[in-house]
């Protein structure tokens, strides 16, 4: 039997997909015939041409849901608003980086409901539907921190080992049932909230943009290659396959090698 990625007739809600890893992978689920519903906490122009574009490409239908991932309410909005929500992809997220006594206590509180808590709101909303549709995917935005440490990234890392667990819970839960959850683990992609880690991290080590690229970012990551965002979009159709169907509770490290030192 030969597996192929069809995905008509389902819907795919993605946080944080107006830019970067979230919008390549909206891109990817619609050329395999998702339905995609984008999101951010922004609500410009700019937000729903995005969606326009998409459905005038692949031929899907695409919409723009304004809602901000920090706020418990609004994820559940989200999903709610949806309607149909077959394949979740938890992905919205932020960064921050400075040691623990110097942690600003807000950043710590925006990480951790961004990051984290987001995809507990929106996977109880989400859950049922599937339940009802008779099908499901989840796929958490995790990271190669969510399975290993750097300095300065408290936040953020211990963000990302709680998705992992979160994901793990998830799989447990709906392990007889016609859904899974996943965590796909990036190493650096070069998207919008690294290219913001730059400046910060410069700083930190006192060095130039260069070498934060080669001997900070792309020092673990031992294909001396950025991760595409492309590369994200296949990962999480793939997880959407039948080939995936046996696939659940666990991580998929997209990071050239990061994870492996
Ligand atoms: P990005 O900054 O391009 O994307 C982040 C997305 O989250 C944007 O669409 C942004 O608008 C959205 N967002 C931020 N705050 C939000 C809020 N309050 N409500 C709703 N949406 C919000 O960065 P990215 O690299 O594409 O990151 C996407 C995910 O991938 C994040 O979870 C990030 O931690 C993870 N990740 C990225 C890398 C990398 O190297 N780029 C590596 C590992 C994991």
């Amino acid at each position: 039997m030969a597996f192929t990625i069809d995905l008509a007739g389902k819907t795919a809600v993605i946080t944080g997909s107006n830019s970067g890893i979230g919008l390549g992978m909206a891109w990817e689920l619609a050329r395999a015939g998702a339905d995609i519903v984008l999101n951010s906490f922004t609500d410009n122009e700019e937000d729903h041409a995005i969606a326009d574009e998409i459905a005038k490409e692949t031929g899907v239908t695409a919409r723009y849901i304004q809602a901000d991932m920090s706020k418990g309410d609004q994820c559940r909005r989200l999903i709610t608003e949806a309607g149909r929500c077959d394949i979740l992809v938890n992905n919205a997220g932020i960064q921050h980086v400075a040691p623990i006594p110097d942690f600003p206590a807000n950043k710590w509180d925006a990480i951790i409901a961004i990051n984290m808590s987001s995809a507990f709101h929106t996977t109880a909303v989400a859950l049922p539907k599937m339940r009802m549709q008779g099908w499901g995917r989840v796929i958490n935005v995790a990271s190669a921190h969510g399975l290993t440490a750097s300095p300065y990234k408290s936040a953020y890392v211990a963000a990302k080992h709680g998705i992992v667990g979160l994901t793990k819970v998830t799989a447990l839960e709906t392990a007889e049932e016609p859904i899974t959850a996943n965590a796909i683990c990036p190493g650096y992609v070069l998207t919008p909230i690294v290219e913001k880690q730059i400046p910060d991290t410069m700083k930190e080590y006192d060095m130039s943009r260069e070498d934060v690229i080669q001997n900070v970012m792309l020092k673990r990551q031992p294909s001396k290659e950025f991760a595409t965002v492309e590369q994200m979009g296949g990962t999480a159709a793939f997880l959407c396959s039948d080939a995936a169907a046996q696939i659940t509770g666990t991580t998929i490290s997209v990071d050239g090698g990061w994870t492996a030192l």
